[in-house]
């Protein structure tokens, strides 16, 4: 089991959106910004006008690294953590084990969609091969 997120009142959409198979991602509503990890102002105008918004749920690889340490008892290594620029959010990354392909598979500029994990009350990402859509 994965280390789990503290939930606050402004991530819970995030580590829940899982739950209706939705990525949800902070936007300012004064200014339009994208904010991960989700705050309570907006980091580019200082507006307290920030909530939650579902985006496609796909994106592309901007780096990846694959973990041989198991560092947790009962990890299964190796596996790749993907870092992917999310889509319709710009200068959003979320980085997040991936799963439905080999570690060795993984290339930067892949596309990816999100799949959620349910662990205790939260749903942790995944980025899961987007079959047909390479970049
Ligand atoms: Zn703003």
């Amino acid at each position: 089991m994965r280390p789990l997120p503290e939930l606050t009142p402004e991530n819970t959409a995030f580590w829940t959106g899982g739950a209706q198979s939705k990525l949800m991602i902070a936007f300012c509503g004064a200014c339009d910004k994208a904010i991960h990890p989700p705050q309570v102002i907006c980091p580019a105008c200082q507006s307290r006008d920030v909530s939650p918004r579902e985006v496609a749920g796909s994106g592309t690889v901007y780096s990846y690294t694959v973990n041989h340490q198991p560092w947790l008892p009962d990890m299964a290594v190796p596996f790749a953590i993907a870092v992917v620029d999310v889509d319709d959010a710009p200068g959003v990354r979320v980085t997040a084990p991936v799963t439905g392909c080999a570690p060795e598979a993984v290339m930067i500029g892949q596309r990816m969609h999100i799949a959620f994990e349910p662990s205790g009350e939260v749903w942790l990402p995944l980025w899961t091969p987007l079959e047909g859509a390479a970049a």
